[in-house]
């Protein structure tokens, strides 16, 4: 036994020392709205759902307990992966009308001028064609789940199947054709598990008609908080539609599929109907499809990132390439009686992150610092021995991977959501947050108050503590990091995405003056 256990030590050295010789392959596997809660690797009082393959990752890696979003909202998240910034540096504000500038300097780019073959292929919703890549096969717009139209190197192309599964295809048919001299970033971006939560057919039922645990916030009333958290458009309760439930059918099966379909969903339907549940029970009712819909669309990104990792295995790469795992951004699954993101609260501030790199990330080790998607890209630059353009905003976490994180590390978080007017109704806000504290200001006209939550004594973010006595010293703080945080972000004022649009037009943005008058509500 000992003998063996030399022989593996010793076999496993020389793979390292063979790793560290070659520039690593990165492999960057991005899901769209995967809540952290839907990862059986983050561990989850509800139990949700068992995810081996993503688990795997967290085991034979590190799982990243803080992955903070400046911005949590699809385009500009993928904007900051892109370009390792913030929206109002990388002018990606939000999803309704903004551009990606795909001549400015992005991750990709860098990379392959550093001699990589680099390769995107599913979800990518910055409405201009990408730039920085070698090979592209992208959803238009946000994608559909069953036979997608995709978009090839700039050519029209429909592909046959489950959207997920086909993205995946797609990433292992690119890397077994890519140039072997080289070394490669594939991005692997799904659309699930998006709304409206479309699983593969096979995977109906894939619950045994289970009933979900419920987070203890499901029938929230947001007293201890403000007009935002009140007026929002994201609850189970009134904005699910028929289409979010199940009550009809996607439009873009074809009739044999749709015939799978109805034989899951109708007898359901049927049973609803005559139930007709009301209240509480019509909230738990769509609760519990919400879930069975949201987490099927799950089994099919750990099925996929499986076949990934099991092609890595095969191909005699998963030493030498790094696995990262990650989302767009947090999701309610039901917390505070939500669905969706776009706030600086946990849900959906935190997206899941985990990273595989051999002979340099401990296997199962976990990280609580405050990293970033802003982090990505000089990450992936630092690793293959690039070099990381000083205006890029994050840092790399290649450090934190060798389980070195530099005494000055980031010990806070700057936070800016700016779609407002527009779906789900969350209105304009910022903030700094830090381990303990969350210091946040709506800053719509017609709102403009101020929040500060303390994580510690109130995890679930229920009450805001903003001017009470006992948290003078750590609200002026707060209040001191944030304004030091804009300041070194270079954050316009008083709002960046009207600040940057309006530029040179001489017109003034709308909102008073950042750390104006401050009012707790
Ligand atoms: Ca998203």
């Amino acid at each position: 036994m000992k003998q063996l256990l030399t022989f593996i030590m010793a076999a496993s050295c020389t793979l390292c020392a063979a790793a560290e010789s070659k520039r690593p392959n990165i492999v960057f596997i991005f899901s769209d709205d995967h809540a952290y809660q839907a990862i059986s690797a983050y561990g989850d009082a509800r139990k949700l759902i068992k995810t081996p393959n993503l688990d795997r990752l967290a085991r034979e890696g590190m799982r990243f307990d803080r992955c903070l979003i400046p911005n949590s909202i699809c385009g500009p998240s993928r904007a900051t992966v892109m370009t390792g910034k913030y929206s109002h540096s990388n002018r990606f504000f939000n999803n309704s009308n903004s551009r990606f500038d795909g001549s400015q300097t992005t991750m990709p780019k860098l990379l392959q001028a550093a001699g990589y073959q680099t390769g995107i292929v599913g979800k990518w919703h910055l409405v201009t064609d990408p730039t920085g890549f070698d090979y592209w096969e992208i959803l238009p717009g946000q994608g559909v789940y069953y036979n997608p139209p995709m978009i090839r190197n700039g050519e029209r192309v429909k592909q046959d199947g489950y959207t997920t599964d086909i993205i995946t295809d797609l990433s292992i048919e690119w890397l077994k054709k890519r140039d072997q001299s080289k070394p490669f970033l594939l991005m692997c971006h799904n659309k699930a598990p998006h709304r409206e939560w479309e699983p593969n057919l096979k995977h109906l039922g894939h619950d045994g008609d289970r009933k979900y645990a419920e987070p203890e916030t499901l029938f929230d009333d947001y007293a201890g908080r403000g007009k935002a958290e009140r007026e929002q458009d994201m609850t189970i309760e009134k904005t699910m539609n028929d289409k979010d439930n199940k009550l009809v059918a996607p439009g873009q099966l074809t009739p044999e599929q749709l015939k799978v379909w109805n034989a899951y969903y109708e007898p359901r339907n049927e049973a609803f109907r005559k139930a007709n549940p009301q209240g509480k029970d019509l909230v738990r009712w769509k609760y519990n499809r919400y879930m069975h819909d949201y987490l099927g669309c799950i089994k099919s990104v750990d099925e996929n990132a499986g076949r990934l990792l099991k092609f890595l295995d095969d191909a005699g790469l998963a030493d030498n390439t790094i696995v990262v795992y990650s989302s767009d951004q947090g999701f309610y699954l039901g917390e505070h009686g939500w669905f969706d993101k776009r706030w600086i609260f946990e849900e959906s501030l935190r997206s899941p992150l985990m990273v595989r790199w051999p002979c340099v990330t401990k296997p199962g080790s976990v990280n609580k610092d405050l990293v970033s998607n802003l982090d990505f890209a000089e990450t992936f630059l630092d690793a293959a021995g690039a070099a990381v353009p000083a205006e890029m905003q994050g840092r790399s976490l290649v450090p934190v991977l060798k389980g070195q994180t530099p005494a000055d590390w980031r010990k806070s978080f700057y936070y800016h959501y700016y779609e407002f007017p527009g779906p789900h109704s969350v209105a304009r806000h910022y903030g700094v947050v830090t381990d303990r504290y969350k210091l946040v200001r709506f800053y719509e006209p017609a709102m403009n108050y101020w929040e500060l939550f303390d994580l510690q004594k109130d995890p679930r973010e229920m009450r805001s503590v903003f001017g009470q006595a006992d948290y003078a010293d750590a609200q002026k703080q707060l209040e001191a990091e944030l304004a030091r945080l804009r300041s070194e972000l270079k954050v316009p004022d008083p709002d960046p995405e009207e600040t940057i649009i309006k530029r040179g037009t001489g017109k003034a943005g709308k909102t008073g003056k950042a750390g104006g008058k401050k009012k707790a509500k």
